[in-house]
C-alpha cells in the first residue's frame, strides 16, 4: 500500500456531499437497479450523469449542442445527396428509411468534409494499425493532415498502455510525431475520473494492468491490487476477513489478466462498504478481436462480473461514454462542428461520436461492417440509428487523395 494515503480522513466532509455527478455509487432505496444493457441504454447512463439527457450539454468548451443535433455535415450529406460523386458498387449510396444517412467518403465530398474539419480524432486499433502492423496508407495519410495544420487526437478505450507508450506506438509505426496530452485512453481518463471525485489522499482498488496503476501515479492518486492475487484462505470465512485498506473509496476496473475470484471478492467487500465507494470502469468492451477471426475477452466482462456482484452500475469513462471526449474537449479547444470522430466500431467510437455532435467516419478496416451498419439505418429504432455513422471508407488511406494538393 501506498504510504502516502495518511491524511484521507481530511476529505470526509466531501464525502458527504458525494461525487460530482453521483455516477458509481449504488441506486438509491426504490430506484430501479441496472446492470449491463445495450450500447444505447449504456449510453443514456453514462452520458446523463452531469447533463439531463435531450437537453443542451456543455463540457469545458461550451460548444455542446443538443443532444441530436448534427453539426459539421457537408452540404452532399444533407437530404438532398448525392451530389460530387456516383456510387461505385451498388453499397455506396445507401439510402435510408428518414433517418441518418451513410456515404462512402471521397471526391469533392471528401475534400469539402476534411476542409471544414480542424481536429480529428482517431480510435487506433483497428483504425490505424491492427497489432504491432500499420494499417497500409494510414501512416502516409495522418502525415498529410498533420502537414494540413489538423490537430490529431487519439482516443482509445485500450486501458493496458499509457499516454507515454502510445506516443512510442505511434512514431515506432511511422506515425507523425505526437505528444502524450493528444492521447486520451481510458486509463488516463480513469485516473483523470478519479483525481476530481475523489477527496485528496483517497485511495482506490485497482483491477488493471500495470499501465493502469501508472496513469494513477501520475495522477497523484494511492493505489492497490494490479497483479496476480491469492485468496487469504483456504474457506469463504477467510475471504471475508482479509484486511481492507481503509483509505480506499474506489474500486477502478480495466483490463486485468490476472482478473480473479480472489479480487472479484476484494472488489465486493470494498464496495460493499457503502455509497462512499465508487465503482468506475474503463470501458465495456466485451470482445477484443485478433488476427485470424478469434477473440478473448474483454473489460466489459470483468465490469459486468464486479456489476453482478456489487449490484450496482459502474461509472465509464471509455467510449461510448461521453467522458472521454469531455477529457478532450478540457484540454483543447474544440468545436464539435470541426470535428471528426474516425472509429471501427459503431456501438463505441460512431455512438461516441453522434452523441457530441462530431461528424463520424467508419473505417471498415476493424470490427464493424457495412452491413451493420445498413441493418441499423433500415430500423426505425432511435438507438440504433445513433450508431449509424455519417460517412464510411475502406480505409483511412482512401483519404489520401483528398488531401493531395
Ligand atoms: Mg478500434
Amino acid at each position: 500500500m501506498n504510504p502516502s494515503l495518511t491524511g484521507y480522513y481530511a476529505g470526509r466532509a466531501w464525502l458527504a456531499a458525494g461525487p460530482p455527478n453521483g455516477l458509481g455509487r449504488p441506486p438509491a432505496a426504490g430506484q430501479p437497479r441496472r446492470v449491463g444493457g445495450g450500447a444505447a441504454s449504456r449510453l443514456a447512463n453514462e452520458s446523463g450523469g452531469s447533463r439531463p439527457r435531450g437537453k443542451a450539454g456543455k463540457g469545458p468548451s461550451g460548444r455542446f449542442r443538443p443532444m441530436g443535433a448534427r453539426v459539421g455535415r457537408s452540404a452532399a450529406n444533407g437530404s438532398g445527396g448525392g451530389a460530387g460523386f456516383a456510387p461505385k458498387r451498388g453499397e455506396e449510396a445507401m439510402a435510408a428509411t428518414g433517418g441518418r444517412r451513410c456515404r462512402r467518403l471521397e471526391g469533392e465530398t471528401a475534400r469539402a468534409v476534411l476542409a471544414n474539419a480542424d481536429t480529428l480524432l482517431f480510435d487506433c486499433d483497428g483504425v490505424l494499425w491492427r497489432g504491432e502492423a500499420a494499417l497500409s496508407g494510414a501512416p502516409a495519410a495522418l502525415g498529410r493532415l498533420a502537414a494540413a495544420g489538423k490537430r490529431l487526437c487519439y482516443v482509445t478505450n485500450n486501458s493496458s498502455r499509457t499516454r507515454v507508450a502510445y506516443t512510442e506506438k505511434l512514431r515506432r509505426l511511422g506515425f507523425p510525431p505526437a505528444e502524450p496530452r493528444h492521447v486520451f485512453g481510458s486509463a488516463f481518463c480513469a485516473a483523470r475520473y478519479l483525481r476530481q471525485a475523489l477527496p485528496p489522499g483517497a485511495a482506490a482498488y485497482v483491477l488493471g494492468s500495470p499501465a493502469l496503476a501508472a496513469e494513477l501515479e501520475a495522477a497523484g492518486i494511492p493505489h492497490l491490487g494490479p497483479g496476480p492475487a491469492a485468496l487469504p484462505g483456504p474457506a469463504p470465512a477467510d475471504w471475508a476477513q482479509a484486511p481492507l485498506e481503509p483509505a480506499v473509496r474506489a474500486v477502478l476496473v480495466g483490463f486485468d489478466e490476472h482478473f480473479s475470484y480472489a479480487k472479484l471478492c476484494q472488489a465486493l467487500r470494498y464496495l460493499l462498504r457503502g455509497p462512499d465507494c465508487l465503482l468506475v470502469g474503463t470501458n465495456r468492451d466485451h470482445r477484443l478481436p485478433l488476427e485470424g477471426g478469434s477473440a478473448i475477452p474483454g473489460t466489459g466482462c470483468l465490469v459486468k462480473a464486479v456489476e453482478t456482484a456489487a449490484e450496482r452500475e459502474a461509472f465509464i469513462v471509455g467510449k461510448p461514454s461521453r467522458y472521454i471526449f469531455d477529457c478532450v474537449a478540457s484540454e483543447f479547444d474544440i468545436d464539435p462542428a470541426r470535428t471528426i470522430m474516425v472509429g471501427d466500431r459503431l456501438d463505441t467510437d460512431i455512438l461516441m461520436g453522434n452523441t457530441c455532435g462530431l461528424t463520424t467516419l467508419l473505417t471498415l478496416t476493424g470490427v464493424s461492417t457495412l452491413e451493420e451498419v445498413r441493418g441499423h439505418q433500415e430500423s426505425d429504432c432511435p438507438a440504433r440509428q445513433s450508431l449509424v455513422p455519417d460517412y464510411y471508407v475502406d480505409s483511412i488511406a482512401d483519404l489520401l487523395p483528398a488531401l493531395e494538393d
